[in-house]
């Protein structure tokens, strides 16, 4: 059984968001909602894995641009964060991740980020282990206090070059003159069209290469040095905790299910049930004091 979740977990290395999980990869649990088991099963736990997603941004106000109602100008991010769309019009691209670091600068962690580093702060000192693997591009978890983090769709706060690939934390504001005021997100804003040899570039001696968000794009392969952590972090934890991820964008939803399939504990904290809630043996779902408070006993 565990061969068959490690060929779904391989064959999902892709970034895309999809439902293509047909049928139980065990013989689970009903999901339970009884929160004296979890703190029971909680305190046991010596190595946690914390999933994350955009849920825990969402309460700092950080948009996913996902939903209907979550367009930048005629976009969703599925439009724009591919590489054909960069290699196309790296002028628009840019200018929807600028408008995306800009937002971040006055973001600040939420209560769910705050609790996750208190948790794993507070678990330090006994001895035991707090991993995060998230999803999100933002900066929270880190600015929260969170030491052990795993990003497996890169930082929008890093830039990466086109040309010799090298990778650098990047928090100018704006990140270069030409995009100064743009990235304005109303339906009938213009492209600003910036020439692509003022977008941002490399500063790495004798190369200013066109640079680009260190982020995984739609249809790009993970990086297979934060995998292999993740891989390794799956095997080794002892209870999983899901909080704020939809389990729709694919590899990161079969991570909890994965988990699941060795027996070990997963507890999803959602504010709607989500398509792998039946895999886990414990399921809340709820408002924002859920996400905020169950990660602690
Ligand atoms: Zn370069």
């Amino acid at each position: 059984m565990l061969l068959q979740s490690r060929a779904v977990f391989a064959l999902g290395l892709r970034m895309c968001s999809s439902h293509v999980i047909k049928g139980p990869l065990m013989d689970t649990a009903r999901p339970s909602s009884d929160m004296s088991e979890f703190r029971k099963t909680f305190s046991k736990a010596k190595h946690i894995v914390i999933i994350t997603g955009a849920g825990v941004s969402a309460e700092s106000g950080v948009p996913t641009f996902r939903g209907e109602n979550e367009k930048w100008r005629k976009w969703q991010s599925q439009d724009l964060a591919t590489p054909e769309a960069f290699s196309r019009t790296p002028s628009r691209v840019w200018e929807f991740y600028h408008y995306r670091r800009e937002l971040l600068l006055n973001k600040k962690p939420s209560a769910a980020h705050l609790a996750i580093a208190e948790c794993e702060a507070r678990l330090k000192k006994q001895g035991r282990s707090v991993v995060i693997i998230t999803q999100c591009t933002d900066d929270l978890h880190r600015q929260a206090g969170s030491k052990h983090i795993l990003r497996i769709h890169g930082s929008l706060m890093e830039t990466r070059c086109v040309s010799c690939g090298h990778v650098t934390v990047n928090k100018r504001s704006p990140i270069c003159a030409a995009l100064k005021g743009k990235g304005a997100p109303g339906p009938d804003v213009a492209d600003a069209q910036i020439p692509v040899d003022k977008l941002p570039r490399c500063d790495e001696s004798d190369c200013h290469g066109l640079l680009r968000p260190n982020v995984v794009f739609f249809g790009e392969t993970l990086d297979s040095h934060i995998l292999t952590k993740v891989e390794k972090e799956m095997e080794i934890c002892d209870l999983c905790l899901v909080v704020g991820a939809s389990s729709i964008v694919y590899p990161a939803a079969m991570f909890g299910p994965r988990v699941a399939s060795r027996g070990v504990p997963v507890a999803e904290f959602n504010t709607t049930a989500t398509p792998k809630t039946e895999y886990f043996t414990k399921s809340k779902p709820g408002g924002r004091e859920v996400t905020a408070h169950r990660v602690s006993p």
